[in-house]
């Protein structure tokens, strides 16, 4: 009998969503370029090669899956992903859907859509690593609802479960389910770098050793902070590299790398005039982070400074709290952003039902979550830091993030993404603020004209210069 769905690409990501699908009871008909990786997954597979068609060219691949077909692309995103659309359409019949799961930028996705015309076509964001793909991803779709629905059981069936819910929602049109991603993943920057930058804090601010920064943060992960990326840094700050017997963190170059799904998220923000300065200032870290030669010219010009901050200036509870009040800021950045996005693209995206598609199988499933799910589903057009229960976790809670960003200022330990949501958080609690004066500047050398208090628009100052 013929496969009930294809795969093409068994690169880390496509192998293990394949054999997922296998694991998970559906016959699977794979391709992939290099033969050679085909013939090794198939023999690799064990009990889960009867469920699996390795074929070797493109044509006994098309032919091998049932009608109306349905077709996985897990190749690397752009150029790659057009081309084997390109290469697979004439051997597909009209009602034969393809469904693009790497990780494209949703403007590809929106194109993509576009030029699918009347042809079947999703665009499916897929979070949570090599891991998440094997055993359950988060999965979040985008394109026309009745092709989500007619592979929406096999997506179901695959995904990560929060409890007995599945993680695998349709967001809206076209690139909607990639947008939802690559915003993922822009909140994914600032939580990592948050994280990062406390262990600076630990590490040069407090003198603490890996070990106990390790204590620390499997601590967290036993309250409020509990989440995946407190758990894995706890684990990555107590591990030991073997070839040196030194702490493994000791040993990693701190340069950060990146895939280019934060940027296009920064730039997007731009785009929709949303602010996400926790998520913007991630990004600008990580590029940083790689300008080695010139930090270490900056050390020895300017040094660093007594980086120790004086005994008993920070306790470990108040970095705890600054982190909870960080990441609430970041979260409430990225959904404001979706909100805006939902907006200006005409998508209608579910922001409680996002919230509910992270909370398993994806890098930043956390127990806070299910909150946000909670406070969205109440009202999905308020900014998180308003509903209630975060409000409350705030305002008890916003000065602990204030000392650990003026400890940080005061003895040059960089805080980049912890001091920008701060920043944000006092610039949303200050109803009147300082674009006043921008407004008066603007009036004076370009005539733009201001609205004033009492009144009226289109208004003019008295500058003399007309
Ligand atoms: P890999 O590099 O491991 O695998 C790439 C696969 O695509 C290989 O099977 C390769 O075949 C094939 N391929 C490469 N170029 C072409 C081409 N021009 N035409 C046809 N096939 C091609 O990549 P990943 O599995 O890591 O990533 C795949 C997608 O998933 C990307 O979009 C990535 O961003 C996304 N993703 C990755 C995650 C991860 O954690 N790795 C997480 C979430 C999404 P061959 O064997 O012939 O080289």
């Amino acid at each position: 009998s013929k496969a009930e769905i294809g795969l093409i690409g068994l690169g880390t990501m496509g192998a293990a969503l394949a054999s997922n699908i296998a694991d998970n009871g559906f016959d699977i008909a794979v391709w992939n370029r290099t033969s050679s990786v085909t013939d090794a997954f198939h023999a690799n597979a064990g009990d889960l090669a009867a469920r699996i068609t390795p074929t070797q060219t493109l044509v006994d691949f098309v032919a091998a899956i049932a009608e109306p077909r349905a077709i996985i692309l897990m190749v690397p995103a752009g150029q790659p992903v057009d081309d084997q659309i390109a290469a697979l359409r004439p051997l597909l019949g009209d009602n034969d859907l393809i469904i693009d799961a790497g990780n494209a930028n949703f403007h590809d996705t929106n194109r993509r859509a576009v030029e699918a015309g009347d042809l079947p076509f999703l665009g499916i964001g897929v979070s949570g690593g090599e891991e998440g793909a094997r055993f359950g991803p988060s999965i979040m779709g985008g394109g026309k609802r009745e092709y989500w629905d007619r592979v929406a059981h096999i997506l179901s069936a695959i995904s990560a479960k929060h409890e007995t819910t599945a993680c695998a929602t349709w967001m809206g049109q076209a690139g909607a389910g990639h947008f939802v991603k690559a915003v993922h993943n822009g909140i994914e920057y600032a939580d990592m770098q948050m994280i990062a930058e406390v262990y600076g804090i630990m590490r040069d601010g407090m003198g603490m050793d890996n070990a106990a920064i390790a204590a620390t943060f499997a601590k967290w992960d036993q309250g409020p902070l509990k989440s995946y990326l407190i758990e894995i840094s706890g684990k990555v700050a107590a591990a030991i590299d073997p070839a040196t017997g030194q702490p493994m963190l000791d040993v990693i170059v701190d340069a950060a790398g990146q895939k280019g799904t934060g940027r296009w998220t920064a730039i997007e923000a731009q785009h929709l005039a949303a602010p996400i300065p926790a998520i913007e200032a991630a990004v600008v870290a990580r590029n940083l982070s790689s300008q080695l030669e010139t930090r270490a010219a900056g050390e020895a010009l300017f040094g660093t400074g007594p980086r120790k901050l004086p005994h008993d200036a920070l306790g470990l509870d108040t970095l705890e709290q600054a982190l909870m009040v960080g990441k609430i800021l970041c979260y409430a950045q990225g959904f404001d952003m979706i909100s805006k996005a939902s907006v200006e693209f005409g998508w209608d995206l579910p922001l409680p039902e996002i919230a509910k598609v992270w909370r398993a199988g994806c890098i930043i499933r956390s127990d806070m979550l299910d909150d946000m799910a909670q406070a969205l589903g109440e009202d999905a057009n308020r900014n998180l830091l308003f509903a209630p229960r975060f409000a409350d976790i705030v305002k008890a809670n916003h000065d602990a993030l204030r000392q650990t960003v003026a400890m940080g200022a005061l003895h040059g330990v960089a805080l980049p993404a912890l001091s920008s949501g701060l920043a944000y958080f006092d610039a949303l609690r200050t109803a009147r603020g300082t674009a006043n004066m921008i407004q008066g500047q603007r009036d004076f050398f370009g005539a733009h004209g201001f609205a004033r208090t009492d009144g009226g628009s289109g208004h003019h100052g008295p500058w003399g210069n007309s």
